[in-house]
């Protein structure tokens, strides 16, 4: 089969990897793909976010199978013109995808399907949403409803910052996505996340993860794309899990079916859990990065089985082959980051680090020139490892962590703390 993989970062690196080393894989080609990933598969460069173009592409080079790794091409229907052109596609549609893409009709579909989640209000005027603020008082969350790329949300401890939000919202700090916002109950307790495949109807789950968010160890910091993330994610025990999965994912994805919106692709749940109840905090509408870097060590080839069942409604004749190990993954950023940061920094010491079933470093913003490869991103590499224990596979990945010779960046050294 020739597959196509839409994304550059390490979550497409660690999907092309999966995909690479599945039998059923003839050729490979990633757009736009990063240095990394160019070591294992084809690299093209390709507007990901232009339906047509990448319709005329996969038709071009008898693409059968397209796999789409971020948001962006999923909110702006490729998927759909994909499909329109006859390709089988794993990836929701347009439609689908404003579970991610709009924060009001994701509290909507909960409110519908009676999932747990915090209580809202939905606002397009400011005056009303702050006259919501005085009367639910702080702590309270304020979000811009459509996609700010994990900028949009302001977790509120008092009053007058919550009101703030309001004036900065309205006031376009987040362009449109602002023009409407959703005003949450705060949701106290620890968070981690629920990864689960959907063929429109059958749902099934391929793990679970916590990453970190901040940019400091012990959770300090500015707010990041993510440093690191490891699974399973114990706090998300199998009773827990089977709760979220009976009580929010499935009920939500019927409510999707029936509204001749099927979910198709994979579901990213973000859940706040507290005394052994989980609630919904999000929904996202691909593979978390990092997290799917931890996933994918530990699904292996098996992975592209699991997504090529998804999108050809094959999941309830599907299952996954556990085995009883851990993964994490650790990130490298360059100096700076998540503010301004420099690149073109080398990176050495990457060929001589073990690459196998156990160990990968997957690649995210890097770039080669010649023989070298530079930093091109502010998230440059993801260090993963897997193990018979989380502590096995952490001590494996800091021991790669350790051996790259990279004076240009950065990683927390605390990554599991909170599991272990
Ligand atoms: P990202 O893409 O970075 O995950 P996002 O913009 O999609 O972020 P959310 O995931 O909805 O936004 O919120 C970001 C973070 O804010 C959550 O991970 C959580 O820590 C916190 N948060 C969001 N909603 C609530 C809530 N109701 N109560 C407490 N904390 C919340």
């Amino acid at each position: 089969m020739n597959i196509l993989i839409l994304g550059s970062g390490g979550r497409e690196h660690s999907l092309a990897w999966a995909v690479k080393q599945n039998p059923k894989c003839d050729r490979l080609i990633v757009a736009p793909g990063n240095a990394g990933i160019a070591q294992i598969a084809e690299c093209a460069s390709l507007d990901i976010e232009n339906g047509g173009a990448v319709a005329s592409f996969a038709e071009e080079n008898a693409i059968d199978f397209v796999i789409i790794g971020p948001e962006a091409p999923l909110a702006a229907g490729v998927a759909d013109r994909l499909r329109e052109a006859g390709l089988l596609v794993f990836g929701p549609s347009e439609g689908a995808a404003r579970l991610e893409a709009s924060k009001s009709f994701t509290k909507e579909i909960c409110a519908a399907a009676n999932a747990p989640t915090a209580g809202y209000g939905h606002f397009t005027d400011a005056e009303l949403a702050k006259a919501y603020i005085r009367e639910n008082g702080a702590p309270i969350v304020v979000k811009a409803d459509g996609l700010a790329a994990g900028k949009g949300v302001i977790v509120a401890m008092d009053e007058q910052t919550a009101l703030d939000a309001i004036d900065d919202m309205f006031g376009g700090a987040f362009g449109g996505a602002g023009a409407e916002v959703v005003i949450e109950e705060f949701m106290d307790g620890e968070e981690a996340s629920l990864f689960v495949l959907v063929d429109g109807e059958e749902v099934l789950s391929v793990g679970t993860a916590q990453d970190h968010k901040r940019v400091g160890e012990g959770d300090t910091g500015l707010n990041t794309g993510g440093m690191g993330a490891y699974s399973p994610a114990p706090v998300l025990s199998a009773e827990i899990e089977a709760k979220a999965m009976d009580e929010i994912v499935k009920p939500t994805m019927a409510e999707m079916a029936k509204r001749g919106v099927p979910f198709q692709g994979v579901l990213y749940a973000g859940l706040m859990i507290k005394d052994g109840q989980p609630r919904l905090v999000e929904y996202n509408v691909r593979f978390g990065d990092p997290e799917c870097q931890a996933l994918m060590l530990r699904l292996g080839a098996q992975a592209f089985d699991l997504i090529h069942a998804a999108a050809e409604g094959r999941l309830a004749e599907t299952q996954v082959n556990w085995a009883d190990d851990h993964a994490i993954t650790v990130v490298m950023a360059a100096n700076g980051y998540p503010g301004s940061y420099e690149k073109g920094s080398v990176i050495g010491g990457l060929d001589d680090l073990a690459n196998d079933s156990m160990n990968v470093v997957f690649h995210a913003g890097t770039k080669a020139d010649g023989e070298k490869v530079l930093a091109s991103g502010g998230r440059v590499l993801n260090v993963t490892a897997r193990g018979a224990s989380l502590q096995e596979a952490r001590d494996r990945a800091y021991e790669m962590v350790e051996a790259i010779d990279w004076p240009g960046g950065f990683y927390r050294k605390d990554i599991g703390w909170r599991a272990l």
